[in-house]
């Protein structure tokens, strides 16, 4: 197969404004977007003719400098932001994506676990992809139906067909820009609005930020174009189904998906859990920042003492932090410290959003044993994750997930606490709020919306 084995958990922004200097607002735009992903970050602008292009490794804040904004002419832009596991962190494979031919310009979200109908598209029409992921396959379709004369809508309306599997894109050709989200809109995608122009993000914590008016999402299965002036909608298919997983873990807890504030959603969630698995303990300790408003519903729900007993530090740089197991584990160990004053002797119920491989909770666990904690209980805020990702979530290899194939109590044992609870799939489907048929819950129940054609055979189901 040549596609690369890139999975990614990204953002993506794009700004339509001819009074703005859109690089910089891009910039801003990514900084609030920046804990999609901190491996790479990119903006392409474009005067409709020219297009300006400054990519690179690292955080955003790292990645430009003022004399790179300045050099980011034109009325429109585009950015990125992304995390990508072992093989992907090339600067080479930094978005966005450039179709050199025709000056196509796409940001991707999401991922696409089959490629092989673009492959077989691009091979027949003697474009090479060796060595392409899915995000610069997407491009060079679209940009083969440009570079024939057709229009940009209907050059992605043509190629959409051949993208099977998660994406929230956010494009620009000559003096167009557009918005695409997969027909079950499984990474959420909004248009904002600043006095004349419009914004695409993929959170609205970024419109927040920016001033920006929240219009709507891009609906699952729709297309936005913008000239700038107006929005042009072409609703296509649609099966709604935005990822469970978003209200868990990634997504921020200021940004609102589907009219769910997220922060809401996870102190709620906190709340069932306490109803769900109760248990008698002198103080509720959330892991930062992922735990906190689980924790702060587990607290209010339980009656027990809300402690913010471990620290993190917020100025642990990560860029050089590649994403492989030893330097994840000491990434771990720089960013939380337990205060053994606070927690000696205690008996405590450490809250978390999720375990994936377990290795942070092991960790974490032994950290507060060494502290002279009496007894460990953990609450999950969400349900065991026993299925891989394919929709653009960093948990590919199912066997590497610790919840594979074991029990709760073997979970437990691995981890090393004296209880385990993981939220029920009904409880998390609760406290999002939402009609339970519109969440994709595929890394809880290995139900997924949209086909993962030849992946399907690695996926093993199991009944623990
Ligand atoms: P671990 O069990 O060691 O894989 O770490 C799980 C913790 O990492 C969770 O508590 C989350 O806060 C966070 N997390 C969850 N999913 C992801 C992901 N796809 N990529 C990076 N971190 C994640």
């Amino acid at each position: 197969m040549s596609k690369l084995e890139v999975r990614e958990k990204c953002g993506v922004f794009g700004i339509y404004h001819p009074d703005e200097d859109v690089a910089r607002v891009t910039y801003f735009g990514l900084q609030a977007l920046q804990h999609r992903g901190q491996e790479s970050a990119g903006i392409v602008t474009s005067d409709a003719e020219t297009l300006f292009s400054h990519k690179g490794m690292g955080l955003v804040s790292r990645v430009f400098r003022e004399e790179h904004l300045r050099q980011l002419a034109g009325f429109m832009a585009v950015g990125h932001v992304r995390y990508a596991t072992s093989g992907g962190s090339k600067v080479d494979h930094c978005q966005p994506v450039i179709d050199e031919k025709t000056n196509f310009v796409l940001a991707h979200n999401g991922n696409l676990p089959s490629t092989l109908a673009l492959e077989e598209f691009l091979s027949e029409r003697c474009i090479p992809s060796q060595g392409l992921n899915d995000s610069e396959m997407m491009t060079k379709a679209i940009g083969y139906y440009l570079s024939r004369g057709e229009n940009l809508v209907d050059a992605i309306e043509d190629s959409k067909s051949l993208f099977n599997g998660a994406y929230s894109l956010v494009m620009m050709w000559k003096d167009r820009m557009a918005a695409l989200r997969d027909r079950c809109g499984i990474r959420p995608l909004v248009i904002g609005r600043l006095s004349k122009g419009f914004v695409f993000a993929s959170e609205t914590c970024a419109l927040d930020e920016l001033g920006a008016i929240f219009e709507r999402e891009v609906n699952p299965g729709e297309l936005v174009v913008t000239d700038g002036i107006k929005l042009y909608s072409h609703q296509m298919e649609s099966d709604r189904q935005v990822d469970a997983f978003e209200f868990v873990y990634f997504a921020r807890p200021d940004s609102t998906i589907n009219g769910k504030l997220v922060y809401s959603v996870r102190e709620k969630a906190g709340m069932i859990l306490a109803r769900e698995y109760p248990v008698d303990a002198d103080l509720v300790v959330p892991i930062p920042d992922s735990g906190i408003p689980g924790s702060i519903g587990f607290a209010r729900q339980s009656g027990i003492t809300y402690q913010q007993a471990v620290h993190r530090s917020e100025f642990v740089d990560r860029t050089f932090i590649q994403p492989d197991q030893s330097l994840r584990e000491m990434s771990v160990r720089m960013k939380l410290r337990p205060m053994a004053q606070l927690l000696k002797g205690r008996d405590i119920v450490v809250v978390d959003d999720s375990i994936v491989r377990g290795t942070t909770m092991r960790d974490n666990i032994q950290r507060l044993r060494e502290a002279g904690v009496k007894r460990v209980h953990v609450r999950v805020v969400s349900p065991p994750v026993r299925y891989p990702d394919f929709y653009g979530i960093d948990t590919p290899d199912q066997r590497k997930l610790i919840a594979f194939g074991r029990t709760v109590e073997e979970i437990s044992g691995f981890i090393g606490a004296d209880s385990l609870g993981y939220l029920s799939l009904d409880g998390l489907k609760e406290a999002i709020g939402l009609p339970p048929d519109q969440l994709c819950t595929s890394c809880f129940t290995g139900v997924y919306p949209i086909t993962i054609g030849e992946r399907a055979a690695s996926v093993m189901m199991q009944f623990v």
